[in-house]
């Protein structure tokens, strides 16, 4: 039996299974009580701008220590 918590939430766009980073940078970058997620690419052609860059944001929400961002275990 799988626990709710760990189900996979699909991109509300593409149906690409997306991760917990994708899921915060949508809040992030859209809105915090966001309740449809997207992928980098979705999110990309959204704002108009590379998929790198929306990478480049989620590695920048990050670094500045944003707890909706999964914390990179330290080296
Ligand atoms: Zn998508």
């Amino acid at each position: 039996m799988q626990a709710d918590l760990n189900q996979t939430l699909l991109c509300s766009k593409c149906g690409t299974p997306i991760s917990s980073d994708e899921i915060a940078v949508t809040r992030k970058l859209i809105n915090r009580g966001a309740r449809e997620f997207y992928c980098v690419s979705c999110l990309a052609e959204w704002f108009e701008v590379r998929p790198e860059d929306i990478l480049e944001r989620i590695e920048y929400f990050r670094a500045s220590g944003c707890t909706l961002f999964e914390a990179r275990s330290p080296e």
